[in-house]
């Protein structure tokens, strides 16, 4: 687990000269948020996006305590001594945690165990039995997601793999695409765009490769990172085009 404070993520000062204080006797709970968007900016990207959309609401900074991202790397929004922003209602009663991912879809594990994490150091700033809840439970809002809030909800129990996924439906699906991708490349030349394209780019974000905005339209920026994955691989052309096998290569193994 790795925490990144303020000063390395490069956090703005707060306005008015400071964060108004916690009372820590008050604090009785934690209330897990999501970032609410799918396929949104990940990483100190997410964190920065978070201060820009909140120092516009007019908040003295970003409005969480704690941010997780979707490495399960955690970063300090007004850590433990400052009044959050982000629970209406409840920011002098409780620390506020923003998972920076969607939490309509199961995080990855690392996540869950920064969560986890962040509810015990809690406990040591604020005492045992804290209670642990929702943005959706707390106001009017689907916040943190289907799947992180039935996880919080639930006790926060073990989760290993995804549960209720058809390995074999998704296996057909992809192998259906990647023939569509074999009888027509995708590649910046031919100006292939589409959820194709979108797949083909988050694809290569989560295998950490850049292909810039998630946007379905394969442009320079995507056939850079098609041929800096393919020239990872060693067996591919590297051509910057999308053809079966490089789709293979991507998706499939
Ligand atoms: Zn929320």
């Amino acid at each position: 687990m790795f925490v990144v404070d303020r000063g390395m993520w490069d956090a703005q000062p707060p306005r008015g000269g400071g964060f108004d204080a916690l009372t820590p006797w008050r604090v009785k709970g934690v209330v897990i948020h999501h970032s609410g968007v799918q396929d949104g900016a990940k990483g100190t990207a997410a964190v920065h996006a978070f201060e820009r959309h909140h120092l516009g609401l007019g908040w003295d900074g970003i409005g969480y305590n704690w941010l997780v991202d979707e490495t399960g790397t955690i970063f300090e929004g007004r850590g433990w001594g400052a009044r959050g922003a982000a629970t209406k209602g409840w920011n002098s009663r409780s620390i506020s945690v923003c998972y920076t991912g969607w939490g309509f879809r199961q995080p990855h594990a690392t996540v869950l165990e920064s969560i986890k994490a962040l509810v015990d150091k809690a406990e040591e700033h604020f005492g045992r039995g804290m209670w642990v809840s929702t943005h959706r439970r707390k106001g009017s809002t689907t916040c943190p997601g289907d799947w992180l809030g039935n996880w919080v909800e639930g006790g926060m129990g073990d989760v290993s793999a995804p549960q209720g996924v058809d390995w074999d439906a998704l296996i057909r699906y992809f192998n259906g695409l990647r023939a569509q991708v074999d009888a027509a490349p995708l590649s910046r030349w031919t100006r292939s765009r589409g959820k194709t394209v979108r797949l083909v780019q988050t694809r290569l974000t989560d295998r950490g490769f850049d292909p810039g905005v998630v946007d379905g339209i394969f442009g320079r920026r995507t056939a850079k990172a098609v041929r800096e994955f393919q020239g990872s691989q060693g067996f591919l052309k590297v051509d910057g085009v999308v053809n079966g096998d490089t789709f293979g290569a991507l998706f499939l193994q």
